[in-house]
């Protein structure tokens, strides 16, 4: 379809409570310099049921104006359901670009909206820039990992609108909340239950399963196939509980069983954004930096100088793990004693 306006529009997933998950908040900050950069405004997207609070919070982080759908049929997510409402949004209004979260959900709906509308998708993208090859064109060059990490693609969609990205959970970070100006527009869409071809009948969270934080922490100190074993792991949790941060890992530790894949940063992990990222044993292999690169801060400490981590880190630890972490917890302690 043709675009009808110049609008880049990030669709805000919710949470059952009507709160906003971080990720929609996150995609208003590039949006909004891709917004101006295209020349048009920004839209936040909000679909469920009692969601004032996730209004708000768009509002608040730089949408110009909320597109609201609220009603009953929306209070669970289903496929049908979604697809059908963003679809008839996105024929009413044209926008030229649109923005999911890479979230189980939004990985859903992506795909079968950009079916739906004869138009492309490029999935868990890293960065994105407007106007490729020239700013005219209002083009999003979506670029993200492709060949099993190896090269970063740049991935154009320049015959069909809307052009449409999902980008994880952790890649922009949220911006400051600031007064609320969006313009709320309510659109009343009604799907009928016969249009709702699955059903949620009950849902059971899993049992036992390690749930982990690494998304919104802002300390991580991370442990790979260096800590050697399960055990290693005990200075590690020493001086992220030390520091008020969490555990990450690095696929080869997880792959080892030494640690749960919730504590896999990285391609195949969760891309976090740390403040601060202590990693520890790793040696920096394109996959695991695709997911913490965005870290304000990388500490690396690795017995071998010439491990590629040392050329992102901003501070670089060469030596056993085991000797420095224990000198890094001692002088904490101190410090904070
Ligand atoms: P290694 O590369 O083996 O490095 C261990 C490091 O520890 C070395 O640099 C060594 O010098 C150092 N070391 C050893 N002992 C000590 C010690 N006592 N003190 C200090 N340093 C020590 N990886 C991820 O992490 N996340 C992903 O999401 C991910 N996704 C992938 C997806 C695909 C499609 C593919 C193909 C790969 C993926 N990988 C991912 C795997 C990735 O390519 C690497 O194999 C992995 O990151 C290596 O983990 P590592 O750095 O812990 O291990």
């Amino acid at each position: 379809m043709e675009a009808k306006t110049k609008d880049l529009w990030v669709f805000v997933e919710t949470n059952e409570d009507g709160t906003a998950k971080n990720v929609g908040i996150e995609l208003l900050t590039p949006g909004h310099d891709m917004a101006v950069k295209q020349g048009g405004a920004l839209v936040a997207v909000v679909i469920g049921s009692g969601v004032d609070a996730a209004v708000q919070a768009a509002s608040e982080h730089g949408a110009d104006k909320v597109i609201v759908v609220d009603g009953p049929e929306y209070a669970t997510y289903t496929t049908d359901a979604y697809a059908i409402a963003l679809c008839t949004l996105v024929e009413k209004y044209g926008p030229t670009s649109m923005l999911i979260g890479a979230t189980n959900n939004g990985r859903d709906l992506g795909p079968r909206v950009s079916c739906r509308l004869k138009t492309g998708l490029t999935a868990d993208c890293t960065s994105l820039e407007i106007g490729s090859p020239d700013p005219e064109s209002g083009n999003v060059a979506w670029t993200r990992p492709a060949f099993g990490g190896n090269l970063m693609a740049t991935i154009l969609c320049p015959d069909h609108r809307p052009q449409i990205g999902t980008v994880r959970p952790g890649v922009f970070k949220k911006g400051e909340a600031g007064e609320a100006k969006a313009e709320i527009i309510k659109e009343d869409i009604h799907v009928d239950a016969a249009d709702i071809r699955t059903q949620i009948l009950e849902l059971i969270k899993e049992e036992g399963g390690e749930t982990v934080d690494l998304e919104g922490a802002e300390i991580i100190v991370s442990g790979g196939r260096g800590v050697g074993g399960p055990e290693g792991y005990a200075p590690i949790k020493e001086l992220a509980d030390l520091l008020g941060g969490v555990v990450g890992a690095s696929r080869a530790a997880v792959d080892a069983g030494w640690i749960a894949h919730a504590h896999q940063v990285g391609q195949t992990g969760k891309t976090v954004g740390p403040k601060l990222y202590i990693a520890c044993g790793i040696s920096g292999a394109i996959q695991h930096v695709a997911g913490m690169s965005g870290a304000d801060c990388i500490v690396a400490i690795n017995k071998d100088p010439d491990a590629p981590i040392f050329d992102i880190a901003d501070y670089g630890v060469v030596g056993n793990l085991f000797e420095v972490l224990p000198v890094m917890i001692d002088e904490i302690k101190k410090l904070k004693a």
